[in-house]
């Protein structure tokens, strides 16, 4: 019997279990996968403060680039209009370095982690979840943390994660290329609302003429799109751009789970839909959430009370550092399905000189934990 057992070692898993080892208690993950971070499903933002959050050190491997400056692009008659926001303070990760390192960290603190390991869904016992069913066999908790991504087999079985609708996701192409990057210390965003509809393209870098450059939207076939991309706009952000790498992958965008715990449960991450439904990025609250489930986690084990009403506080914490950004970015998102593009170049147009101030006044690189 563990004290803890956390489902996936991705960026929430692996920062649960950290936080969970650390308060001293008996933790075991559980890895379907043979090497952690492979796939790369990401462009690898994130934000300084999360980092510094998370305690990650930011002089390590797993850093591809520092980012100081947001740039958003829209598509002109004569080519491209870019508008430049400075002040935001972020980094482009090594995906792959990253997440081993956090699951290595892990590791260190005390967890034991179990890869080719693949949960099938809970044990129940006396009506609660009191372990998981996996490839392997059965493994019993007092607490169980589901951080087992988007698919969330561990937090369907357990009745908290229903399917996402098809408008809930937004669907991802992306290729690491090399090639001449233009900004090589900015992520840039190319809002085209005719040509992506309710998404947007990106260009990440990752130093020395390496970029991941992708689109996400909704309703279309995403790698498609990124090639037309890639002939046209895309091409005055990266030239020559040469793919290393391609990666897919969905995200979902309809904000987090009412409910993300029961008795001797919790669901965390993309699992428990803890993304940003206007940028899509889920690693800032994997990391924040993760963190909250492990220390939560490791009081309820503890105390010996695994109880929904005990794990409760799980949900309280996330959502007091949370759930105003979500509400906001859901409202925002809400806008910019509905805008045109001239709608937007009007905007842009209009708050151009001051683009940092309109975005800080208004809360959002705050919010959004760019600042
Ligand atoms: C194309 C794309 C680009 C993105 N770009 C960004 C970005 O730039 N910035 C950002 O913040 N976010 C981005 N995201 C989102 C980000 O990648 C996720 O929010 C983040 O990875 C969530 O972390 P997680 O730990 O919850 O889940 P995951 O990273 O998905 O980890 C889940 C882990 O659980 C394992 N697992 C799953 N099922 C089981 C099982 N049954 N048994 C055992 N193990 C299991 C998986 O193998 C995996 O290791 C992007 C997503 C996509 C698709």
């Amino acid at each position: 019997m563990h004290d803890v057992v956390v489902v996936g070692a991705g960026p929430a898993g692996s920062m649960a279990a950290w936080a969970a080892a650390r308060a001293g208690c008996d933790v075991l993950i559980l890895e379907r996968r043979a090497e952690i971070g492979v796939p790369k499903q990401c462009a690898e933002g994130i934000s300084a403060r999360a980092l510094r959050e998370a305690e990650v050190p930011t002089d390590g491997p797993w850093i591809a680039q520092e980012i100081r400056r947001g740039i958003l692009a829209v598509p002109s008659p004569d080519g491209l209009r870019t508008f430049e926001a400075e002040g935001v303070h972020g980094y482009v990760l090594e995906r792959k370095l990253f997440d081993r390192w956090l699951a290595a960290r892990a590791v260190e603190e005390g967890a034991e982690l179990r890869l080719l390991t693949e949960a099938r869904g809970v044990l129940r016992e006396d009506g609660r979840v009191a372990g998981v069913k996996t490839s392997e066999g059965h493994v019993r908790a007092e607490v169980v943390i589901a951080a087992d991504g988007i698919e969330s087999r561990v937090g369907r079985s357990a009745g908290l994660v229903p399917p996402l609708k098809p408008d809930e996701l937004c669907t991802c192409a992306q290729y690491e290329v090399v090639g001449r990057v233009r900004y090589e210390d900015a992520f840039t965003i190319l809002f085209d609302p005719d040509r992506i509809p309710g998404g947007y393209a990106w260009t990440f870098p990752k130093g020395a003429g390496r970029a991941n450059v992708g689109v996400g939207c909704r309703g279309r076939r995403p790698r498609r799109l990124l090639d037309e991309l890639l002939r046209g706009p895309l091409s005055r952000l990266v030239e020559d751009a040469r793919p290393v790498e391609l990666n897919v992958g969905g995200v979902p965008v309809c904000g987090p789970l009412e409910r993300t715990y029961d008795d001797g449960i919790l669901v965390v991450g993309d699992a428990a839909r803890q993304v940003n439904p206007l940028t899509g990025g889920g690693l800032n609250a994997a990391l924040i959430c993760g963190r909250i489930a492990g220390e939560v986690a490791a009081e309820a084990a503890s105390e010996g009370d695994p109880s929904a009403a005990r794990l409760k506080e799980y949900q309280e914490r996330w959502e007091k550092e949370l759930s105003e950004t979500f509400e906001a970015a859901r409202e925002a998102a809400e806008v910019a399905v509905s805008v045109s593009m001239e709608e937007v170049l009007e905007f842009l147009e209009g708050v151009e000189e001051d683009l940092e101030e309109v975005l800080r006044s208004a809360g959002v690189l705050e919010r959004h934990w760019w600042g």
